[in-house]
């Protein structure tokens, strides 16, 4: 990503799976773009009812500033308060997150997503899919093999809870390579 463009908004997408970095690279990008005294909004997705100010955390502890958005449409709200817009944890959001992320592009903005492509079972999750076909730049970042060391783009689910969505660090979830994913797993899909 060493060109970006001069005239024209853009989305960015950084994906992979649990603990591969995906907070931390978006916290760097967005710390960036804040030394360079640009406005950021950072927006996660919120069970909460209210705008409240929270924290983005990666699993290294670096943190920044976020907001919580019960609505997702509420983003829109900064169109004109923000250059730069961070969102975490994309896959949680409603699909509407696919539109206000085209728009808030559309309208000029840089618009830098991290999620999680997939869940546990290797099924796409949320709107990812979507965001990744709109974006002009994407990022996939590997995790560390809980079981042999090698690069690992998948999240294997420890705990026998089967939703698709369950929230959990590394009680829940460990990082493992294709081959030991279908090891363990028997998922070949
Ligand atoms: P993500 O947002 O993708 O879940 P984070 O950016 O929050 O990841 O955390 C990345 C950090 O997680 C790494 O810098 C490292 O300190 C830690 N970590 C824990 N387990 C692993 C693992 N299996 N592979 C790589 N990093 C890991
Ligand atoms: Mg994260
Ligand atoms: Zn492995």
């Amino acid at each position: 990503m060493t060109l970006t463009p001069k005239y024209s908004g853009w989305i960015e997408v950084i994906c992979g799976p649990m603990f591969s970095g995906k907070t931390e690279e978006l916290i760097r990008r967005l710390v960036r773009a804040q030394i360079a005294k640009q406005r950021v909004a950072i927006f996660k997705p919120s069970t909460d009812n209210r705008f409240a100010e929270d924290y983005i955390v990666s699993h290294n502890q670096r943190k920044i500033k976020s907001l919580q958005v019960q609505e997702t449409n509420k983003i829109l709200d900064y169109k004109d308060k923000a250059d730069v817009f961070g969102i975490d944890e994309a896959q949680f959001f409603d699909s509407s997150i696919v539109a206000i992320c085209r728009s808030l592009a559309n309208s000029g903005k840089r618009v830098v997503v991290a999620g999680l492509e997939k869940d546990y079972l290797t099924n796409s999750f949320g709107s990812m899919p979507d965001l990744l076909v709109d974006a002009e730049y994407i990022t996939k970042v590997n995790a560390i093999c809980m079981q042999c060391g090698d690069p690992a783009n998948y999240s294997h689910r420890i705990s026998s809870e089967q939703k698709q969505v369950v929230v959990g660090e590394t009680d829940k979830y460990e990082a493992l390579c294709r081959r030991c994913y279908i090891e363990k797993t028997g998922n070949k899909k």
